[in-house]
């Protein structure tokens, strides 16, 4: 019973891992020259370049930044050559213009997963559901804990790859559909033999330890370019903060310069308005000395004359008086006449 599971799961593992492959590969050679119009596979992959670089890399020098890079180095690898340019957009990063489409590039270097990803990605027009299903009974087989499978789920898996690979043939041609046909036929009645299992189950294990390995690459390289485009913007904050720093300590001198010519002008000035001041006091102090000489004056002026009123009056009495004398001495005769004449 344990024998036919681990059979069951050799199967299935080889319908997904090598007749997909074999009719997803005719699939793509087929839209790249009969849809896209391509001359070759090489002539396809240049088209289509940047696309497919965008799912190995995030960004690249056409601006574009792309949300999911799940594109393996050794898949990317596979499908194109680095060349000796340099960028057509003058910049530093890696990008599609450091590469060109394999010319010996053919389909059949392509493993289920990397047709899977293509055939999403760059051909429209091919049924994605189908690829949804091959992906998904991929993943389920290469990541199952055990490796058997029960005949229920086996039949489930079987038939459900079967439907989608033997579409996608169709599509491409009465041929590939029933080469597709026989071959799962073949598959459907081989027998394996242990060795043939172990085999096909390290090759499983292998295939997921290089997978989990070049993600972790992968993952390492994302940090790597976020970390350098990290410090690539803190240098350039560094720069412009040093810039205005220079700008500032350039207005700082500017300033400083200024505020020394201010305050030589304001000693100036003060100077000036001490000189002003002290020659101010010195004027109201020859003021103050005029005054009090005015009042002296004044008070000198004023006794000057009183004392001349009161000698021009002494003056007056005593004049009055002589006088009065004088004609006191000049009426007695004519007095004393009179008296005489009176008497007689
Ligand atoms: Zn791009
Ligand atoms: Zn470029």
């Amino acid at each position: 019973m344990s024998r036919d599971d681990e059979a069951r799961y050799g199967r299935a593992c080889l319908l997904v891992l090598n007749v997909c492959p074999f009719t997803l590969r005719h699939v793509i050679d087929d839209y790249s020259l009969r849809h896209a119009r391509s001359l070759s596979l090489c002539d396809f992959l240049e088209k289509n370049k940047d696309r497919l670089f965008h799912l190995y890399k995030r960004e690249c020098c056409c601006g574009h930044k792309s949300n999911k890079t799940p594109m393996y180095q050794s898949q990317w690898d596979s499908l194109y050559n680095r060349n000796i340019s340099t960028c057509l957009n003058g910049k530093r990063i890696d990008c599609p213009c450091k590469y060109d489409g394999k010319t010996s590039a053919t389909a059949n270097v392509m493993d289920v997963t990397l047709c899977c990803l293509v055939i999403n990605n760059i051909c429209p027009g091919v049924d994605i559901y189908h690829i949804k299903t091959i992906r998904e009974i991929r993943n389920k087989l290469i990541h199952a804990e055990i490796a058997r499978l029960d005949l229920l789920t086996f039949n489930r898996y079987m038939n459900r790859v079967e439907t989608a690979v033997c579409e996608l043939a169709k599509n491409v041609s009465t041929v590939l559909h029933t080469e597709t046909l026989e071959m799962i036929d073949e598959l459907k009645n081989r027998l394996m033999d242990p060795v043939e299992l172990r085999e096909l189950r390290n090759l499983i294990i292998d295939q997921k330890r290089f997978t989990d390995l070049e993600a972790d690459v992968s993952n390492l390289a994302d940090d790597l370019n976020q970390t350098r485009h990290e410090v690539a913007q803190i240098s350039t904050s560094v720069i412009e903060a040093t810039e205005k720093v220079t700008q500032i300590s350039a207005s700082v001198i500017e300033t400083t310069e200024k505020v020394t010519q201010i305050s030589a002008s304001v000693s100036e000035t003060t100077e000036k308005v001490t000189q002003i001041s002290a020659s101010v006091s010195e004027t109201t102090e020859k003021m103050t000395q005029i005054s009090a000489s005015v009042s002296e004056t004044t008070e000198k002026v004023t006794q000057i004359k009183d004392q001349t009123q009161r000698e021009l009056s002494q003056m007056k009495a005593r004049q009055g008086q002589e006088i009065k004398g004088e004609l006191k001495e000049q009426l007695r005769p004519i007095q004393q006449e009179s008296n005489g004449i009176l008497n007689s």
